[in-house]
């Protein structure tokens, strides 16, 4: 085959990712898995029932429609305006993805030429790094740095270019918590619009926030025909295997991301597509029973790290709590994380991975709490040996 290497050199340095390595290591030594994000129980039993139902009726096992099924499109769209009173048109604003992961990937190769500057919160999400680098992209990092993680809005100011053509936006923030404020989104919008950029946000923990509330950017002023705004149902309801997401935006932006859609996947989850809509509907209740649930074990979790030594960064939203491992002597996440298994049977992921700047994170180490209550309780048991 030659010198020239296989890889398309975009993605030359992102081999297998550490989610890997790391859950392959809790298997082979019997650990807790707090490393990858998700829940060890399924949601709701009806939207389970919801989607064998759709099975066996026969709806959704062949392709299909390209935007989504009508029934998920009618759900997204007001569940849009129940929680955030923002109204869209499920015929020309909703588009249904394979999970927000395609979302983010259609978005980008929709809407980024080579050479656009793209700024997003450091650390980073980790599909962002590839998925912009595939769109001929350069990604321009917003550190959010410890112990606050805030955004610093006059560095933000400064990083903005001739050349910057997308802000993507993440919150409820992987891995650090941090939920942005109305303050903070304001000062936001009005940058994006002041220089005339695109944002994509990334929402799928919008219904995950212990602390203050999430607030969609696309509903402040000047924001709706710029925003291609990004959620899923993964997260929301514990069916991360799905893989159901969706797109909410001006008729425009989603024909754009459509347009990329339609050739990395085409359609997907035909019968979930189904079920999803019956979860989208669920009663509040659901959804503060939920987040309730999530802050206990967060609490758990938090408490539990603090006390085996930590210093933890307590999450406002989603399901990671961000920790640093200097108080136990340590300096090295990564080499922390590798260890850790064989000292005490948990794993974790070092959140340098989440940077480019590695030595910004290097003593970061982050845990997942979307866990059954018992499994937290013996990870912490088994962290106290630290
Ligand atoms: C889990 C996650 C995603 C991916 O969502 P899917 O619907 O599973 O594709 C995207 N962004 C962030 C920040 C996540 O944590």
């Amino acid at each position: 085959m030659g010198a020239r290497p296989l890889l398309n050199r975009s993605l030359a340095g992102m081999g297998t990712t550490i989610f890997a390595e790391m859950s392959a290591l809790a298997a082979a030594t019997g650990s807790i898995n707090l490393g990858q994000g998700f829940p060890d129980t399924d949601g709701p039993e009806e939207v389970r029932e919801a989607a064998v139902r759709a099975l066996r009726e026969g709806r959704g096992n062949q392709y299909p429609p390209g935007p989504g099924v009508p029934e998920l499109r009618l759900a997204i769209a007001e569940h849009q305006y129940r929680f955030y009173g923002l109204t869209v048109d499920p015929d020309t604003e909703v588009l249904v993805t394979a999970g927000a992961t395609e979302a983010i990937a259609a978005a980008l190769l929709a809407l980024l030429e080579p050479g656009d500057e793209v700024i997003a919160f450091e650390p980073f999400y980790d599909s962002y790094a590839a998925c912009i680098a595939m769109a001929g992209a350069v990604r321009v990092p917003l550190t959010l740095r410890a112990p606050a993680f805030r955004p610093d809005l006059d560095e933000l100011r400064s990083l903005i270019t001739p050349r910057t053509r997308l802000l993507l936006i993440n919150t409820p923030h992987n891995p650090t918590g941090t939920v942005l404020t109305p303050e903070e989104l304001a000062a936001i919008a009005e940058l994006a619009c002041e220089h005339d950029l695109l944002v994509v946000t990334d929402e799928v923990y919008e219904h995950l926030v212990f602390t203050g509330a999430h607030h969609p950017l696309a509903a402040l002023p000047g924001m709706r025909e710029r925003t291609v705004a990004i959620s899923s149902a993964g997260k929301t309801f514990s069916f991360t295997g799905w893989k159901v997401g969706w797109v909410t935006g001006a008729p425009e932006l989603v024909a754009a991301v459509r347009t990329a859609k339609q050739y990395l996947t085409y359609v997907s989850a035909g019968p979930f597509q189904y079920a999803v809509a019956e979860a989208l509907r669920l009663p509040d209740a659901y959804y503060a029973d939920f987040r309730a649930d999530l802050r206990r074990k967060r609490d758990l979790l938090t408490e539990g790290l603090a006390e085996a030594g930590f210093r933890v960064f307590e999450p406002q939203g989603t399901y990671f709590v961000t920790t640093d491992i200097t108080p136990l002597g340590e300096k090295d996440g990564v080499e922390f994380c590798r260890a850790l298994p064989g000292r005490c049977g948990v794993v974790a992921i070092p959140n340098a991975v989440f940077y480019d700047r590695t030595e910004l994170g290097l003593s970061q180490v982050r845990f997942a709490f979307c866990k059954r209550e018992s499994v937290l309780r013996e990870a912490v048991e088994r962290l106290r040996r630290l």
